[in-house]
């Protein structure tokens, strides 16, 4: 049987807090004791807040911990046709509408339907899609697009939960409600999510499944703030036909007010004073 595989997949956008120095040595430790392979992914594909001296950051402090990883270090930004391809695949099965609203837009849109009664959000709190792109005739949709319109391209998730055999994935942790097990995913919760953006052909969901299928990763060990990503990433697993690895989520290291740590909110780095 082949040995398992854990990963730690952080991105460069700014230092390690201690709570991803947790989630590395419990992926890395994990692996030692169970025989397996540990591999540091760089996940890199936004070049406008990652940088080059986060990365050489992430590299010196895994060191410091005495973590050990495998080379060569799988850089997303070195990998862009891999999901340009996956893309296509989903887009000539008719699952990806590109839609045209600036964020001001899309600001403006959720405050009216929340006037009309309370707009869905999704797990994270952020509003679903409100917008009625996915009807834009062929035609228009070309025009705008040729024009150089920015846009960005959505899974159409109604289509894609219909065309989805198995929802379920394996947790050997717990979700934010206890959920353990076998879990059902529940993609429909992020609405229309989006996946790659004019610019850059693909987003977080998407890259982080085709390369947890591209390296073989078995094992899944990561902070509970992404349980209920998990939903997505079993939807597009299927879609696109990759393997399901098993997920265990862990609990999050917490600041003196409870609040989890966050890269943006400036939190602590782990290695300083
Ligand atoms: N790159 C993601 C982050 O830094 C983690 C991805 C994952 O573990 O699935 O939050």
């Amino acid at each position: 049987m082949s040995p398992p595989v854990f990963r730690f997949a952080p991105s460069p956008n700014g230092f390690l807090h201690l709570g991803h120095a947790y989630s590395a040595l419990l992926n890395f430790d994990l692996a030692r004791k169970s025989g397996g392979r540990f591999l540091l992914r760089i996940e890199d594909i936004d070049p406008i807040r990652c940088r080059p001296e986060y990365e050489d950051s992430i590299y010196e402090d895994l060191e410091w911990l005495g973590i050990v990883w495998e080379q060569p270090v799988r850089r997303q930004s070195e990998h862009l046709e891999i999901y340009r391809d996956a893309l296509d695949r989903l887009s000539h099965e008719g699952l990806i509408y590109s839609s045209f609203e600036s964020r001001a837009q899309s600001k403006k849109l959720v405050d009216a339907k929340d006037k009309a009664g309370v707009w869905p959000r999704d797990p994270d709190n952020g509003p679903l899609y409100p917008g009625e792109a996915k009807s834009i005739a062929a035609g228009e949709r070309s025009a705008k697009i040729r024009s150089g319109a920015p846009y960005v391209l959505r899974l159409d998730m109604a289509a894609a939960c219909a065309r989805a055999r198995n929802l379920m994935w394996i947790e050997q942790g717990a979700g934010p409600d206890g959920e353990t097990g076998d879990v059902a995913a529940k993609p429909e919760q992020w609405g229309d999510v989006i996946l790659a953006r004019k610019e850059t052909p693909t987003s977080y969901h998407l890259s982080v499944v085709i390369d947890d299928a591209l390296q073989g990763v078995t094992q899944i060990v990561r902070g509970l703030d992404l349980f209920w990503a998990t939903s997505v990433h079993r939807l597009l697993q299927e879609l696109l036909g990759l393997p399901q690895p098993v997920y265990r989520h862990h609990s999050l290291v917490r600041d003196e007010d409870g609040k989890k740590l966050s890269k943006s909110t400036m939190a602590r780095s782990a290695f300083v004073g």
